[in-house]
């Protein structure tokens, strides 16, 4: 699963995340409220923010090594994406990787009646 967070010269390696959703991205990639402070761009949580990327994916490893398997892989698809609880990211994700296969499987019946 590739990683879209990309480090930017501006954004000095600054990752935040929702306090009530599961969205997290670069700083760079969040909206503001009226006040100025840096918001979802969906839901306009508020966000956490943590200084830079290792920190972030720390924190990741340190809580899938703690007895949740597969939560990095999760984290890593929903990065830009704003769900309300991170079981509602994980059968996002188990759909988007359902049709994937099934997509694959259609075109490898198409290749086979060629
Ligand atoms: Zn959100």
């Amino acid at each position: 699963m590739k990683l879209k967070y990309e480090f930017d010269a501006e954004s000095k390696d600054r990752v935040v995340y929702g306090a009530n959703c599961t969205w997290w991205d670069s700083i760079m990639k969040a909206a503001q409220l009226p006040n100025g402070i840096p918001c979802c761009p969906f839901c306009k949580s508020v966000l956490f923010e943590f200084p830079n990327f290792e920190a972030f994916m720390d924190g990741v490893d340190k809580y899938e090594s703690d007895g949740h398997p597969g939560y990095k892989k999760l984290l890593i698809w929903e990065q830009g994406k704003c769900f309300r609880t991170m079981e509602d990211a994980t059968k996002a994700m188990a759909l988007e990787i359902s049709i994937d296969e099934v997509g694959s499987q259609i075109k490898k019946l198409e290749g086979e009646n060629q």
